[in-house]
């Protein structure tokens, strides 16, 4: 069975690979101690993506998967896109996702309920050690509430209802969640191209 590097040390990402690519064995970095810790700066989330997975295929030999995912506001211009994690800079010491949902808050408190929309994006891409590289973007589009709802999800999931639903992605199973998402759209459709894209 093909052996692919997923370049996280997210568990919950590791899982929701290994339910979306089923037969195929699936590491983490946890497998890869000296694997290197590559900062993200580029200024897409593919860019990023791409520093991650070309990093740890040439560390490790294997095929690597790696995301860059964020949110996109569109009375922002599409901020905070890459530096969603890091939105809230220093002021997002202790709780982070906190601080950074409530500064996006703050800077659209004054935009009307219909110019609230905004995306979440997710560039998924494989990077195969002989240099083929492979890149897909999931995208799911919705808007931002005024006030956090629900405790499931992480980061920017309390003020994000998608188009279409009544509820946060906070207060969906991951389950519901996995199956619109923007992370479960480009997982699934790398999924789609790595039998042939790993053939030797
Ligand atoms: P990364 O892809 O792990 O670098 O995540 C980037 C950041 O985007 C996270 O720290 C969150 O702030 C935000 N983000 C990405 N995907 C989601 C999501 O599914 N829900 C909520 N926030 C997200």
């Amino acid at each position: 069975m093909t052996r692919i590097v997923l370049a996280t040390r997210n568990a919950g990402k590791i899982a929701e690979l290994h339910r979306i690519l089923g037969g195929l064995d699936v590491a983490g970095l946890d497998e890869f101690p000296g694997a290197p810790d590559v900062p993200e700066t580029e200024l897409t989330f593919e860019g990023n993506a791409l520093l991650k997975a070309r990093a740890i295929a040439a560390s490790t030999g294997l095929p690597a998967v790696a995301d860059d995912s964020g949110l996109c506001v569109d009375a922002l211009n599409g901020m905070p896109g890459v530096l969603s994690a890091r939105w809230s800079g220093r002021f997002g010491a202790g709780d982070r996702d906190a601080a950074n949902l409530k500064l996006v808050l703050d800077q659209i408190a004054d935009v009307a309920d219909g110019q609230r929309g905004a995306a979440f994006v997710c560039a998924a891409v494989l990077v195969v050690p002989n240099g083929t590289e492979h890149g897909v973007e999931g995208e799911m589009r919705g808007a931002l509430v005024r006030e956090p709802r629900g405790s499931g999800g992480f980061g920017y999931d309390p003020i994000f209802v998608p188009d279409g639903e009544t509820r946060t992605t906070a207060e969906m199973t991951p389950q519901e969640k996995d199956a619109i998402s923007h992370r479960g759209k480009a997982f699934r459709a790398l999924a789609d191209l790595l039998p042939n894209a790993l053939l030797p």
